[in-house]
């Protein structure tokens, strides 16, 4: 995939910001088996507005909850499937010496539940990393101690998140030229904003979370008890705009050609001021050899500023870190000042989630494949698996037909593009091995304690990926987790448990239905291995060109004037879509869109489709899709997607039907209506 940012279907930014911020709650839906019929506005022109036509009632009739910063087809279900495991961490937490897993899960999630514990502890269990930063005298030991907060925190491929408020963020895959082994792959970090525009742009907005950001900083050192909370602040926050300024921009970010394979003295020689053996040392990476430096400016930058910013700014800016990072397991005073800023402040919810909720989702990150089990066995059918995988045949099908049909390709690229559709390897609902938690301790009454060893256990798991041989079958998201995923690297697909029920798939609705809703999103995943950076990669999850010069003109040429469409949305007066960030995801969902229509024509095997409610098949097949992108965002939150995410807001993900010819046919669209498009301009990827 192109370049290697969000190849999953949803974006996960907002979300992801704010872990200890979310909320949820929300009415569910009746189940109709079928289009929701009341959540359309008849008055609408589709071809006007096909998001308000899909789903004005909806729009008109649902108000955000005040603990979310957006609410739509995705944060429903993903409400239900919390509480569906909620049931299920309960009924462990209620099985007193259960031994395992079901012990660790039960532990871990009502020790979390316990604020009264917590709130007795006070910061005891944060002073002795307070007090081992306090103790550094020099810059060797500095970067020692940058090296031990290392995590694997980031993916700049897979579930793509480029945020980690540590210097460096590490992602452990097969190397991007070298698909025979596993590289550390180090990212650029460090600031606890999300972005670098944040703490760089003029504008208003950002001028007003700056002050707000500053004032967390300060609240937290304050919380924390460590002396002069406003001076340390106001270091911290000039050092993380440094920080900014050698930072790559999130466009860059994604450009699968930037990063470079440095060894130990390249990245002593190429990235001066910071003691990398002391580093490395520090972060278990003594003994690797080769690393894929993502962003070689922003490393080289990021290091000179270890070698010429003061000594205390360093400790203050890691102190800082060690509070906020830990922020979810420290007294309520800390959960609420940064619910102010992470959840308010930058997302707009207005309320905070309620605990239970929270702690669900720790103990399914913390825990994710033992939840993920548990999971599987209760909520996921074997039948619904068959049926799914069954979708997905028809869809590699309905996308290998797409290829041959095209008539800009050269037979040579044909072949290499379907190669890479043969060796496709597709998980459905859960992976086929589970880790083995047995090694990481969850002790009774240590909140603290067990998110940091879950991060360390996961941290360390990565890293022995270095000595054993690439998985194809590695999965990179868990059962879990609404949503699926590309696997560039791996020529792989990820689609788990929790997005195959409804509204995403629904057993008993109609191939029209399941086609324009799930059929869509597998389509997208399997399009991202064909987007403007998917396509950069070949069978084997190799970067290597496998394109003809004059074909991948053309190509390129298609994703412009996609670009171009997206440019062209503009959310706010001072705001409009970066077409080139959301280019690959706008490429998966027309490519995607394409191919379930294909295959959801396939599968009737030339029988009528059934009417629903007076829709036709195909008039279900796309209402069924403007549905899945239902979604009201707040203010803030949608700001910070247009940021920081490479996915357009959802609304325009519905517009993506206005490429599609049969959607003209099937609503009998006019010339001259807002999303029409003349055939000409009409994007065709693939
Ligand atoms: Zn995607």
């Amino acid at each position: 995939m192109a370049h290697l940012r969000f190849r999953y279907v949803f974006s996960l930014g907002v979300v992801a910001a704010s872990l200890a911020c979310q909320t949820s709650p929300a009415k569910e839906a009746v189940p109709t088996h079928g289009i929701d019929v009341a959540g359309m506005d008849r008055t609408v022109a589709p071809g006007d507005d096909f998001n308000a036509y899909a789903n004005g009632g909806w729009l008109k009739a649902t108000a955000i909850p005040a603990e979310k910063a957006t609410i739509g087809a995705f944060d429903l279900l993903a409400d239900r499937v919390r509480q569906q495991t909620s049931d299920l961490i309960q009924g462990l937490a209620q099985t007193a010496n259960a031994g395992g897993d079901a012990q660790k899960i039960g532990d871990f999630y009502t020790t979390y539940m316990d604020e009264a514990a917590i709130e007795a502890k006070g910061i005891a269990p944060l002073t002795p990393k307070l007090e081992a930063i306090a103790a550094i005298t020099t810059k060797p030991a500095l970067a020692r101690a940058i090296g031990e907060t290392l995590r694997a925190d980031v993916d700049p491929l897979n579930a793509t998140n480029f945020q980690t408020e540590h210097l460096f963020g590490v992602f452990v895959s097969q190397g991007l030229n070298d698909p025979s082994r596993n590289y550390p792959y180090l990212l650029q970090g460090g600031l606890g904003l999300p972005d670098r525009d944040y703490y760089l742009s003029p504008s208003p907005q950002m001028n007003e979370l700056r002050t707000k950001y500053k004032a967390l900083v300060k609240t937290l050192f304050e919380l924390a008890k460590v002396s002069d909370a406003a001076a340390r602040a106001a270091r911290v926050f000039a050092l993380e705009t440094k920080m900014a300024h050698a930072h790559a921009t999130r466009l860059e970010s994604q450009d699968v050609h930037t990063p470079l394979t440095w060894s130990r003295t390249e990245l002593a020689a190429k990235a001066p001021g910071l003691d990398w053996s002391a580093l490395l040392d520090g972060a278990s990476l003594g003994s690797a050899q080769t690393f894929v430096v993502w962003h070689p400016k922003a490393t080289t930058g990021l290091a000179a500023l270890v070698s010429s910013e003061p000594l205390d700014a360093w400790k203050d800016w890691l102190t800082f870190h060690a509070i906020n990072e830990s922020g979810a397991m420290l007294p309520k005073a800390f959960v609420d000042a940064r619910f102010e800023f992470y959840g308010k402040a930058l997302t707009g919810a207005e309320a905070m989630r309620p605990r239970w909720k929270r702690g669900v989702d720790l103990t399914s990150a913390a825990l994710g494949d033992a939840v993920g089990k548990a999971y599987v066995a209760k909520y996921f059918p074997p039948e619904t698996k068959a049926k799914v995988e069954a979708m997905v045949r028809n869809l590699v099908q309905a996308f290998n037909a797409r290829i041959d049909a095209l008539t800009w390709m050269t037979p040579d690229t044909k072949v290499k593009a379907k190669a890479k559709v043969a060796t496709l390897k597709v998980g459905v609902g859960y992976p086929d091995t589970w880790r083995d938690y047995s090694s990481l301790n969850i002790v009774k009454g240590d909140a603290f304690g067990n998110i940091d060893r879950a991060d360390l256990f996961e941290y360390k798991h990565q890293l022995a990926k270095l000595s054993a041989p690439p998985d194809k079958g590695e999965w990179w998201m868990t059962p879990q987790t609404v949503n699926a995923v590309n696997l560039p690297l791996q020529n792989a697909l990820n689609f788990p448990a929790a997005i195959l029920q409804p509204p995403f798939f629904d057993a008993q609705a109609s191939a029209a239905y399941n086609y324009g809703s799930m059929g869509a999103v597998i389509g997208h995943e399997i399009s991202h291995s064909f987007d403007d950076q998917g396509s950069q990669f070949d069978a084997d999850g190799r970067l290597a060109n496998w394109w003809t010069p004059d074909d991948f003109a053309h190509f390129k040429a298609a994703g412009e004037a996609l670009a171009k469409q997206y440019d062209a949305y503009k959310p706010f007066p001072d705001l409009a879509l970066n077409g080139h960030q959301v280019l690959s995801e706008n490429i998966a969902d027309v490519a995607g869109l394409a191919a379930a229509f294909d295959a959801y024509r396939a599968s009737l095997k030339g029988a009528a489709a059934p009417e629903f409610q007076g829709f036709t098949g195909d008039q279900q097949f796309f209402i069924s899709f403007g549905q899945s992108w239902r979604t009201k965002y707040r203010e803030p939150a949608l700001r910070q997607q247009i940021a920081t995410d490479g996915h357009a807001p959802d609304e325009y993900r519905a517009d993506t039907v206005r490429n599609l010819d049969a959607w003209y046919t099937a609503f009998s669209i006019p010339a001259g209506q807002k999303l029409a498009l003349s055939e000409k301009e009409r994007v065709k990827v693939w």
